[in-house]
């Protein structure tokens, strides 16, 4: 007699499953940055992965390979709506690409879910990259960023919040339940974006659940 398969829920005891998108890019890092701030992780490499996932992140990579990759796994059309849906997402630099309003340098396909203008490489190339420190209000002082070929915010609409620069460019910006930032906050043991956005997660989440 065979034993009768157990169903593990993905929202268990753990916390709200944040799903990382996991074609191209530095996801690994995403994945262990997360799960220090005790958040369970999945990679989404085609569509059924979305499934049940309480959150997104979209990492740092190169946008360009990200969207042929998202073509060819047929994730274009459900991260679309995944990003459109209300849920909590993050995005570092490629991912903060995909999610632009406009792209520049060149204009390239985006999920337009935030009102941004970006240039890609908008720091210049390698050469240029960095760590620098951040000009924020809501920021521990002392909060620094690494910019790694980064793109440049230069244009943001009225409804989305600036909450870091660095010099007078807006680097981190979050329009409701879409947070982003141009620098890579995954790449340091803890980072209080990281921790701004695990608070996020779980806020969403204990709303659902309050509301039955
Ligand atoms: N330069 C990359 C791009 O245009 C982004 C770099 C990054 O994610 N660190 O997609």
């Amino acid at each position: 007699m065979s034993a009768t398969p157990v169903v593990v829920s993905d929202v268990d005891a753990v916390g709200p499953l944040t799903g990382v998108l996991a074609l191209q890019g530095d996801f690994a890092e995403h994945e262990a940055a997360l799960q220090r701030a005790q958040l369970p992780t999945r990679q989404i490499r085609s569509p059924l992965d979305l499934a049940g996932i309480k959150a997104l992140v979209l990492p740092g990579g190169e946008s360009t390979t990200m969207l042929r990759l998202l073509d060819i796994e047929g994730l274009w059309e459900p991260m679309s709506h995944a990003v459109h849906s209300g849920m909590p997402v993050f995005a570092t630099c490629a991912g903060m690409i995909l999610l632009a309003e406009r792209v520049e340098n060149p204009v390239q396909r985006s999920f337009g879910v935030l009102p941004i203008t970006v240039v890609r490489n908008g720091y210049g190339r390698q050469l240029h990259s960095g760590t620098f420190l951040l000009r924020s209000e809501i920021l521990p002082t002392g909060t620094t960023g690494t910019f790694i070929r980064a793109p440049r915010i230069t244009h943001t609409g009225p409804e989305c919040e600036v909450l870091a620069f660095r010099g007078d460019d807006p680097v981190l910006v979050q329009k409701g339940n879409v947070l982003a930032a141009c620098f890579h906050p995954e790449l340091v043991f803890s980072h209080v974006v990281i921790a701004r956005f695990a608070a996020m997660v779980r806020e969403q989440a204990d709303c659902f659940t309050a509301a039955g």
